[in-house]
């Protein structure tokens, strides 16, 4: 037992990519695709992760777009979003979603919003039922979410972080009373002439989704909670999102724990940081990791 303090105190936190493998050890890091596996045989990454996840008492995941793509939401910030809101709607979706345009034109807005952030028919995809699957019977704690389509909830999970609100949610914008997401899409609850901004019967003013808009602040406390749980984690997955934008990657700087799993079909600027590096579609992934655990 040493009676003296060490120059260096050993209980100080090691830095996560100090040189030589972490945990497991045989885990490598690596961003290139295994293009000789086969379509049914899982990658050597899929493994690992599988392996990890099978060892970890504690992990979070965080999603973006991706995730939802797969369930057939379209990405409105992808290129063929931007072209399909400036051709039709004549502005960009950072336009159509601003506050400010909200404000200024509802009737844009809400015809832009219905149309291409609500879709009632989409279903939860394999990533979302195997998060719901490791809360239930594995080591997994939070999910923290950008996408507002609820298919997590709808999946089973009980703990999801919604970074940017619900569409599943609604409120008076002057006296606050909550509507459901039906009854704001049912035209006699909208206003004349065009029917489509809902407009709340107690106090006569516009009913707005509960999701962040650009030029908002994200909801109070998530932003918090999100970085309690990651912080908390021994695993963190990050799939489907680019991690370009704020504030994916900041979430990201919370971490502490010992494995980082990036998956997403094309490289992002935080690759180098993961310690397994996915290039797949989340849902096959997922789906391969959830079949390997179930083993
Ligand atoms: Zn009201």
């Amino acid at each position: 037992m040493a009676t003296h303090a060490p120059e260096v105190p050993t209980t100080a936190p090691a830095p996560r990519h100090a040189p030589g493998p972490s945990e497991p050890s045989t885990q490598p890091t690596t961003t290139e695709p295994s293009l000789q596996d086969s379509p049914t045989k899982p990658s050597l990454q899929v493994r690992n992760a599988a392996q990890v996840l099978s060892q970890s008492s504690n992990a979070v995941f965080f999603g973006g777009a991706g995730v939802s793509t797969e369930s057939g939401i379209p990405d409105f910030r992808s290129e063929a979003g931007l072209y399909h809101a400036e051709h039709t709607y004549g502005h960009s979706p950072e336009d159509l979603l601003s506050v400010t345009f909200a404000g200024e034109n509802p009737e844009l807005f809400f015809t832009y919003y219905k149309e291409n952030l609500v879709h009632l028919s989409a279903r939860p995809n394999p990533a979302h039922q195997a998060l719901a699957n490791w809360e239930s019977n594995g080591p997994l704690s939070a999910v923290i979410t950008q996408n507002i389509d609820g298919l997590h909830q709808a999946a089973g999970s009980r703990t999801v972080h919604e970074l940017h609100g619900s569409i599943w949610r609604q409120y008076c914008t002057r006296c606050h009373e909550r509507y459901t997401l039906e009854w704001t899409l049912n035209p006699t609850n909208c206003r004349e002439p065009n029917h489509v901004v809902p407009q709340c019967p107690a106090c006569g003013s516009m009913v707005r989704p509960d999701v962040t808009l650009y030029g908002e602040a994200l909801p109070e406390g998530v932003m918090e909670a999100s970085a309690q749980a990651i912080a908390a984690a021994d695993t963190m997955i990050v799939g489907g999102t680019s991690l370009a934008v704020y504030p994916a990657a900041g979430l990201v700087d919370f971490f502490r724990g010992s494995t980082l799993i990036l998956i997403n079909t094309s490289p992002t600027p935080l690759d180098h940081r993961a310690d397994i590096v996915i290039t797949q579609p989340i849902g096959r992934a997922m789906e391969d990791i959830r079949s390997l655990l179930d083993e």
